[in-house]
């Protein structure tokens, strides 16, 4: 989903049933914001869920990418990050510098990566 695609929005909902996060895979119980997204890719319509915590992850995320391809794409935020693994680090230190590098609580993140 890394494509731009052809209509697309996005705004903050109230879980009224619970949904899964397509980003981390826990669970939105009802009650909590998430982050709606929907739009038409390849001329096929999809929708996605995030969680408050994905989705504040991916919006730092997309700042800190120096082109807008680099941006990580919907389901692929922990490939995103990924990526950005290099050996020689282990997983904390991993973790703190990757945080920091986005700007983002370590705790946040490590909610997504489980370090
Ligand atoms: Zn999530």
């Amino acid at each position: 989903m890394c494509e731009m695609p052809s209509a697309f929005t996005t705004k903050q909902r109230k879980a009224l049933k619970a949904h899964i996060c397509c980003e981390c895979g826990n669970f939105i119980n009802p009650g909590e914001n998430y982050q709606y997204s929907s739009g038409i890719w390849d001329s096929e319509p999809r929708s996605f869920k995030q969680c408050g915590n994905c989705y504040e992850i991916m919006q730092a995320a997309s700042k800190s990418a120096e082109y807008c391809e680099d941006s990580p794409c919907f389901q692929g935020l922990h490939e995103w990050f990924n990526d950005y693994q290099c050996k020689g680090f282990t997983g904390k230190e991993w973790l703190h510098s990757m945080a920091s590098q986005i700007n983002i609580e370590p705790e946040k993140l490590n909610k997504l990566l489980c370090v």
